[in-house]
């Protein structure tokens, strides 16, 4: 019954190179020990500094983590209202915000805060967190309980009084309290890091801030983005990042394959569509198809873009109207499609029906679903959405669309540099339809552009050569 017994390269790579902790019960999460076996022999090895720090931070989350005593205590102090300074253990509380990729992205980035700021991560369960991932740490839960005072999430946005731009802004608070006036610091912030979030909320990417928010105890972060190229940016963190991370471009591959397990739930839809229809292929081609347009497709200018990316990078063959044999014994490329209309699928796949390829290769397409719209509140919708974004990381070669962090989640899980289709404009292919990314990182959308130093505008991709603009969005900003 056991199928990691079969191998023993599966078993030395059972824990991702000693990412994962041993010791969790394996039935109540299927897929953390299981993966290894749907996926290539590991290429990134994690750095034996993150390893310590995983550890670190595991048997912190155990002290502190829900309903232990000393997660009582610092209730107590946050329903008194008053900061008494310095205590034990301190918090960082994600809110659950926006489609899956981009939580999976803001809750990978606030785990890297957490880590390089000695908190504990707790999660706002939202809508199904609970019953999309499994729990990452061993012992206690990383879900808020249930009784959080501070429960009325809702509150907190742009606008919010207690967040720490407006804070900044209406000088309640200021750097001048640094030395020594822990009283007068609130005992928690809300940090708005979302899309929308102005020239204030955007001082948390400099130094100065950075010192000033350890003196908080409680921080309340809302983020629909990967915003860990900035973090990159901030000196403070600059020498545990580089021993964490030596190779730059693996942050979220590493912390991803760490923290995101999927649900039994999910795990079994995955595995089911891999042995039915993608574990015996020669090659696996993932296309995630994305198309940010407000009328209903399918557009022909997207196939057009499509197939000529997968042509012109041979990714795919070529079909022909010559006449040409296939071999029995050939085994297919088998192509993994993922998109919210079936109209991409149905043209490829026919068009794979129809003609032969020009190398004689048998062609066959896939894609589990095709959910019409984006239906973030539906538990089966995000259960699908969960579950494509990692089977396209299974694949061998991965085609994405440009903006879209499904895409980018997919990528980094599987360590694969994508092909990234550009994103058209005024409905027509661009030309070059695609071009392949320079590393397998997420692109961070909004970032700052600032100098904290020296308190002007600058751009933020021209400071160190492994934070650079992404190519499918010239603002955003990406390790590489
Ligand atoms: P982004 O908008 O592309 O950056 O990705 P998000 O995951 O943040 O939000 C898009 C949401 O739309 C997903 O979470 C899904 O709910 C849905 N969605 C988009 N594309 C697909 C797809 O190919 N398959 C499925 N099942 N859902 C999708």
């Amino acid at each position: 019954s056991d199928d990691l017994s079969m191998s023993v390269d599966a078993l030395k790579d059972k824990l991702l190179g000693g990412l994962l902790a041993s010791g969790f019960d394996e039935g109540s999460c299927l897929s953390r020990y299981q993966s290894v076996l749907y996926r290539k022999a590991l290429q990134h090895k994690p750095s034996s500094h993150l390893l310590a720090r995983l550890r670190k931070y595991e048997a912190l989350h155990k002290q502190c983590g829900p309903n232990t005593e000393l997660y009582n205590k610092t209730i107590d102090q946050l329903k008194s209202g008053n900061n008494i300074g310095s205590l034990d253990c301190n918090y960082v509380v994600w809110i659950s915000f926006s489609g899956l990729g981009n939580r999976i992205l803001s809750l990978a980035s606030t785990f890297l805060y957490a880590l390089l700021t000695q908190r504990v991560l707790l999660v706002d369960k939202g809508a199904d967190m609970g019953d999309l991932f499994c729990e990452p740490f061993p012992d206690n839960s990383w879900l808020l309980p249930h009784d959080f005072p501070l429960n009325q999430f809702n509150e907190f946005n742009e606008k919010s009084p207690h967040s720490y731009g407006n804070m900044l802004k209406n000088k309640l608070i200021s750097q001048n309290m640094n030395s020594g006036s822990a009283g007068l610091l609130p005992v928690y912030a809300y940090l708005h890091l979302a899309h929308n979030y102005d020239d204030y909320d955007k001082l948390f990417f400099c130094e100065q801030d950075q010192l000033l928010l350890q003196r908080i105890p409680w921080l309340i972060l809302r983020s629909d983005n990967y915003f860990v190229p900035s973090l990159f940016l901030i000196p403070l963190f600059e020498e545990e990042l580089s021993q964490l991370f030596p190779g730059k471009d693996t942050v979220f591959h590493h912390l991803g394959r760490y923290l995101f397990h999927p649900s039994n739930l999910v795990w079994g839809l995955i595995t089911r569509f891999y042995q039915a229809y993608l574990a015996n292929a020669k090659e696996r081609i993932g296309i995630q198809i994305r198309v940010f347009d407000t009328r209903t497709g399918p557009f022909q200018y997207v196939l057009d873009q499509i197939l000529a990316c997968a042509w012109n990078e041979r990714l795919l063959p070529n079909v022909t109207l010559e006449a040409v044999a296939s071999t029995m014994s050939r085994r297919a490329k088998a192509v993994l499609i993922t998109s919210l209309s079936s109209g991409y699928y149905e043209n490829i796949r026919n068009m794979y029906w129809e003609y032969p390829t020009v190398s004689g290769e048998i062609v066959s397409v896939y894609q589990p679903s095709h959910e019409e719209y984006q239906q973030t509140e539906k538990q089966m919708h995000n259960v699908k959405a969960w579950a494509e974004m990692y089977l396209l990381s299974l694949t061998d070669l991965l085609v994405t669309s440009s903006w879209s962090t499904f895409g980018y989640v997919a990528q980094g899980l599987g360590g694969l540099k994508p092909w990234i289709l550009y994103k058209p404009e005024n409905q027509t292919a661009p030309d070059p339809p695609c071009c392949r990314a320079m590393s397998m990182e997420p692109c961070f959308h909004a970032p700052p552009f600032y100098d904290c130093k020296a308190k002007a505008g600058t751009d933020t991709g021209l400071l160190v050569p492994h934070v650079r603009h992404c190519e499918d969005m010239s603002w955003g900003l990406k390790l590489v």
